[in-house]
């Protein structure tokens, strides 16, 4: 057969040479992954990462992150999802049925306390939330039907830092699971499993990305059981990763460390500052005393990420607080954080929180890596013009 051109440029002859050794990891994209033959693909599992079976549920790219994402933690397993939320989602769907019951942090990332109302609306399942500084006192929380504990340390807008390894132990003592938030740490400032937990969820979107420019998220888990349910629920549900997103990620991983300790030292210089202002009642950052858990976060985490609230003085009106944030020029408005930007955004603190019993506005920060004194004297004259 002598094949016409249009199949010659889908079936072409050449053969890449062996040998092709660099850095980066290869980005191999397939819906479509092709058996040797019939036997392979009638064997090939889904799940069994030893083999490739569809584009869905990974190629050589993603199987490489996952590895080296488990590796932060000192984790078994993981799972990458399409966003933080994405992830979030997969473990209250994955280990969650009608007529179970999950606890909630009043802390944790609003969209996952949404998810917990639409859970308990449309799917017969209790969402009850707790205050995240309840420590052991959630033991009195827990009930025979309690399936799951979602915590988020520290929380990322209100900064509370709650008592992981007493939240574990009261937990596994009735067999419930405990699910991490652990974006602020990147996994590196704090070691879910170390403390106890049983999943540790990242949002990939901000330190490990770190360009503004990727949705993902992990979770990682040392448990084989747990892991597969999870991975059960994230094919169930369809969702995949793109590879080039997960290059990117891929991409920023080596400088990870070396960025979130770069965040970490602005942050608390511009932190330290904001404390000296009579402008601010308080500095809501896990490293300074002020911030409830402060001592918890002394106790188990090793650094600080770069994102930190504060509260203004009771005097200043809202208005004048949003007055302040559009001044700055240096800090943009915007959600999400973890990239190079340094960003502002007000909160209502009443609209998110029902227990919220805090005077004056928060204002949350994420210190990008910006030069300090040049964010500190952006605060500094939109302070000034706020109240001339
Ligand atoms: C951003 C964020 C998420 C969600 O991540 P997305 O990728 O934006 O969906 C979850 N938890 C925390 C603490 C976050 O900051």
């Amino acid at each position: 057969m002598k094949p016409h051109p249009a199949t010659k440029i889908i079936h072409h002859d050449y053969v890449a040479p062996e040998g092709f050794s660099a850095f980066p990891a290869a980005v191999h994209k397939a819906s479509t992954v092709v058996f040797d033959n019939v036997a392979a693909m009638r064997n090939g599992c889904w799940n069994d990462k030893s083999g490739y079976t569809y584009g869905l549920h990974g190629t050589p790219t993603s199987f490489i992150l996952e590895a080296r994402l488990a590796a932060i933690e000192e984790g078994q397993f993981c799972l990458l999802a399409p966003s933080g939320l994405a992830a979030i989602a997969i473990v209250s769907l994955g280990l969650l049925k009608s007529g179970d019951d999950v606890l909630i942090a009043d802390n944790v990332y609003s969209p996952n306390r949404e998810l917990g109302q639409w859970l308990a609306r449309d799917f017969g399942i209790s969402a009850r939330y707790y205050p995240p500084l309840i420590g052991d006192g959630i033991r009195d929380l827990i009930q025979d039907n309690t399936k799951l504990i979602w915590a988020e340390t520290p929380g990322s807008v209100s900064m509370e830092v709650p008592d992981i390894p007493a939240l574990c132990r009261a937990a596994h003592e009735r067999g419930v699971l405990l699910a991490l938030d652990n974006t602020w740490s990147a996994g590196i400032a704090f070691k879910s499993f170390a403390h106890g937990a049983d999943i540790s969820m990242q949002a990939l979107t901000k330190y490990q990305s770190g360009g503004s420019d990727v949705l993902m998220g992990a979770l990682i888990t040392r448990d084989k059981e747990v892991h597969h349910r999870l991975e059960l629920a994230r094919m169930r549900l369809g969702m995949g990763v793109g590879m080039d997103d997960v290059y990117l990620v891929l991409r920023s991983l080596p400088s990870l460390s070396l960025r979130f300790a770069a965040h970490d030292a602005h942050a608390r210089k511009i932190a330290n500052w904001l404390n000296s202002r009579p402008e601010i009642s308080r500095v809501l950052h896990p490293a300074f005393p002020d911030c409830p858990g402060h001592a918890i976060w002394e106790r188990d985490f090793t650094g600080a990420g770069g994102l930190f609230s504060v509260l203004f003085a009771p005097h200043f009106s809202e208005a004048q607080v949003d007055q302040f944030i559009d001044n700055l020029e240096l800090f943009k408005i915007g959600y999400s954080w973890g990239g190079a930007n340094s960003l502002c955004l007000p909160y209502r603190m009443n609209e998110i929180r029902s227990d919220w019993q805090e005077q004056g506005q928060l204002v949350r920060f994420n210190i990008g890596l910006e030069d300090v004194a040049d964010l500190i004297a952006d605060i500094e004259q939109s302070l000034l013009r706020m109240q001339a």
